[in-house]
């Protein structure tokens, strides 16, 4: 199907070719014409499916028909800097190609607000941002909302959780009553979906159903290893899997700069990549590891979301993400726009049943491996002795009483 069929304008198809987009993927396809007959719209589709350019596209197709004006029509809301500057990227590659191009800003935090200050004195007819820095140069006088009928939010259910939710309620608060809004993400837990309800009206819902061509190829391994054990066994997978790159997720900052540290000092170009670098530090590390002059980044939850690196062949989870939302994201880095990669996940004996909660609610089931001279030696918590009786899981749990305890006062269903 030619992106044509979907309603965009010819100087759009001409726009998306010369991004190399041919053909819309399955996200693309559905969630483009609803975008362009003005509903609002929430979208669910896996990570790498090419969310952006889903919302982009029809985004620009919008502002061609609108009148030329000093204030942004348009408003991108994500979670952190690398994705606003990210989607920037994208909607200013396909403006470019647009006859009177639109005009798109990107401001986040963490660098000099001047610059944007300057950038914005110009008139945008698009704002990507973070919506810390959206607050600041609004409050600066810098930017008014008010003409704002169309408001995207990227990895949706990040912003509309509980870290966002003062920022995003004062950001909405400046927006005209009357506007498009729409939700993209791969993932809406539960809690999330009635805060997002209150946002939209009427919304059309894409949901590309899970298929072998549009599910991304990734290969989940799950490696059993005594955690003091860890940073040996990711040295001996990088050097024998001779990945051409990998993005190691870590729990902490500190974290990352030792792991990374450790591997630098064994020969290995590795580098940590976390919230408490400088801005500049960040976007030089993100780079680097774009143009493969790092093998490895080794990182917290900063980069789960969204972050687009082509041709990255392998994440693996040195800690456990806390919730499978994470796991989805971070895993969601590799396997992009129909490549394979492999996602492989240590599991120390702490954290065996963390991962089985994470299996169970991914719906999945991933084998156990243990690599040769890094066998665990230590038991999971809890499991007894060989010959001191009892299994794990065996014995009720507190819960488990409290719940027979419960179900012994109802009376017997009919
Ligand atoms: P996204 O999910 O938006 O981060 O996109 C994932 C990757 O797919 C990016 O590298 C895009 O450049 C690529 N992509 C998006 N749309 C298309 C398309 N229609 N054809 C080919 N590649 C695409």
């Amino acid at each position: 199907m030619p992106f044509a069929s979907l309603g965009l304008s010819p100087a759009l198809v001409a726009a998306a070719g010369a991004l190399g987009f041919r053909s819309p993927t399955p996200v693309q396809a559905e969630a483009i014409p609803a975008i362009l007959r003005g509903t609002d719209l929430v979208a669910q589709a896996q990570t790498g499916s090419g969310k952006t350019a889903a919302f982009a596209l029809p985004l620009l197709q919008q502002l061609q028909g609108t009148q030329p004006s000093r204030r942004p029509r348009a408003l991108v809301l994500a979670p952190t800097r690398e994705l606003a500057a990210q989607v920037g990227e994208v909607l200013q590659g396909l403006a470019r190609h647009l006859p009177h191009a639109p005009r798109v800003a990107v401001v986040f935090g963490g660098v000099s607000i001047n610059p944007q200050m300057m950038a914005l004195r110009g008139g945008a007819d698009v704002v990507v941002a973070t919506p810390g820095r959206l607050l600041d140069l609004v409050e600066h006088n810098a930017l008014s909302l008010s003409s704002v009928g169309l408001l995207v939010l990227d990895e949706a259910d990040r912003l509309l959780d509980l870290g966002f939710a003062e920022e995003l309620q004062r950001v909405l608060a400046l927006l005209p009553g009357k506007r498009q809004n729409l939700l993209f993400s791969a993932t809406f837990p539960p809690g999330v979906e009635q805060l997002a309800q209150g946002l939209l009206h009427e919304p059309v819902r894409v949901q590309v159903a899970e298929s072998a061509a549009n599910t991304p190829d990734i290969t989940q391994r799950a490696i059993q290893v005594d955690a003091a054990r860890r940073t040996q066994l990711l040295r001996h997978l990088v050097q024998e899997q001779q990945w051409s790159r990998v993005l190691v997720f870590v729990a902490t900052q500190y974290a990352a700069e030792h792991v990374a540290e450790k591997l630098y000092k064994a020969g290995i170009y590795a580098s940590p990549f976390h919230g408490g670098l400088s801005q500049g530090a960040r976007k030089q590390v993100l780079q680097e590891f774009k143009d493969e002059r790092w093998q490895v980044v080794v990182t917290t939850d900063l980069a789960a979301r969204g972050i687009d690196i082509a041709q990255l062949p392998a994440v693996v989870n040195y800690d456990l993400p806390r919730s499978a939302v994470d796991h989805v994201h971070r895993i969601g880095r590799t396997g992009r726009a129909g490549e394979s990669g492999v996602a492989i996940s240590f599991i120390t004996p702490e954290a065996e049943a963390h991962f089985r909660l994470i299996e169970k609610r991914q719906h999945q089931a991933v084998p156990r491996e243990q690599i040769p001279g890094f066998e665990p030696t230590q038991s999971p918590p809890g499991t007894p002795a060989p010959g001191t009786g009892g299994i794990k899981g065996k014995r009720p749990s507190k819960k488990d009483k409290l719940r027979a305890a419960a179900a012994a006062q109802q009376p017997p269903s009919s």
